[in-house]
């Protein structure tokens, strides 16, 4: 038997050579948008609490009182001893939100996306997912056992092919898509996805890690979602009619064989939705906030809080991070298998709480240091 660290060592050591190895960095986000890094104050564009919730005083006191009320931990799975007053609270509130009649929330996004595909979808049946979705949703569809397929991003012509090939020769269809794709910031034609579906008798799940309390986008039957994002907090959920929650509780395994989530962070997340509903201009100033940034680059206009500057070379990406740290910025690089194969990038994710000064200076560092230089013809390929 060869030696399990030399075994790891080898293919740590190739990754390192094709400039994808990664690292976890300490990052301390004491004073948001602000992170600490080696000593260093960085502003932060690669954080995902768009509207600057995480560190809310309002969320921040709703945590600590259900901590000093219940406890740290949620004791048991929720199908036991877990399913914690706070939870039915957080579920009307969920479903209020989205207009649906009931919602069911998961340890995690990732979880959800893995619970609830693989409790609907089975051998013999068939998910057509777009090629850039998450790597939660591809880990699902290949768990559940069922037939899987990708479609062109956004291309409802290729969708169609698809389900004109295959449908038939299978029992029940699933098309999942991003609402906002997150390291793209493109968003999906729902729409013509939910006109494909009818006509070909699909279900349609959409996936609002990234649109939450930014974009509003189509009722579909499954609508999945993050806390962990723009609400601020943790936890994901499932919006939907009360037969498909009520069956979710019933056969989503990541929901009945984990703990249930701590009662601070379900009670930060009901805080979470109201101040979202009280304070809209959250939502709005981060996305006047991306659309400055374009518009100062020349770029698209953005439809969403996510701007890509695909540089291609995953070494590049990591070069451009790297300056961009030197000038007081955090804007990770993005690399395959994040991303696809040679479409390595900067990704920039704008927050309510950015000064328009700090979005005018990073773009003159950008234009200053040549990264726009050959990378806007491989943006537009790499988004169609
Ligand atoms: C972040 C993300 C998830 C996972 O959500 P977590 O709550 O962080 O586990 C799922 N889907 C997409 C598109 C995401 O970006």
């Amino acid at each position: 038997m060869p030696v399990l660290d030399d075994v790891l060592a080898a293919r740590m050591n190739t990754l390192e050579q094709a400039a994808l190895r990664r690292r976890v960095v300490v990052t301390d986000r004491e004073e948001a948008p602000y992170v600490m890094r080696g000593g260093k104050r960085l502003i932060s564009f690669s954080c995902n609490d768009y509207l600057g919730l995480s560190k809310h005083p309002k969320l921040v006191e709703a945590a600590c009182a259900a901590t000093q009320q219940y406890g740290v931990g949620g004791g048991a799975s929720r199908l036991v001893t877990g399913n914690h007053p706070l939870y039915e609270a957080l579920e009307s509130a969920l479903a209020a939100y989205k207009g649906t009649e009931a919602a069911c929330v998961f340890g995690s996004g990732y979880l959800a996306n893995i619970g609830t595909i693989t409790a609907l979808m089975n051998k013999g049946d068939l998910i057509l997912a777009d090629k850039l979705s998450h790597s939660c949703i591809v880990d699902a569809a290949q768990l559940s056992g069922a037939t899987f397929k990708r479609f062109a991003h956004n291309d409802l012509g290729h969708l169609d092919i698809l389900l004109q090939t295959y449908r038939q020769s299978y029992e029940r269809c699933l098309i999942v898509t991003e609402t906002v794709f997150s390291m793209d910031g493109d968003i999906a034609p729902l729409e013509g996805i939910m006109a494909l579906a009818k006509k070909h008798s699909a279900w349609v799940m959409s996936d609002d890690a990234h649109g939450l309390g930014l974009v509003t986008s189509s009722p579909v039957d499954i609508q999945m979602g993050t806390l962990s994002k723009a609400a601020g907090v943790y936890g994901g959920y499932v919006c939907g009619s009360q037969t498909l929650v009520d069956y979710l509780k019933n056969s989503a395994r990541s929901l009945i064989y984990t703990t249930s989530l701590p009662p601070g962070v379900i009670a930060s997340s009901v805080t979470a939705l109201e101040v979202m509903q009280a304070e809209p201009e959250r939502g709005e100033k981060a996305l006047a906030n991306v659309q400055l940034f374009t518009q100062r680059l020349g770029f698209p206009s953005a439809q969403s809080a996510i701007v890509p500057l695909v540089l291609g070379d995953a070494a590049r990406a990591l070069e451009a991070s790297r300056q961009l740290e030197k000038e007081g910025f955090l804007v990770s690089a993005i690399r395959p298998p994040t991303v696809p194969a040679n479409t390595a990038r900067l990704r920039f994710a704008f927050s309510a709480l950015h000064e328009s000064a700090e979005i005018e200076r990073l773009t003159e560092v950008i234009r200053r240091d040549g990264w726009l230089q050959n990378t806007d013809t491989e943006r537009l390929d790499a988004a169609s």
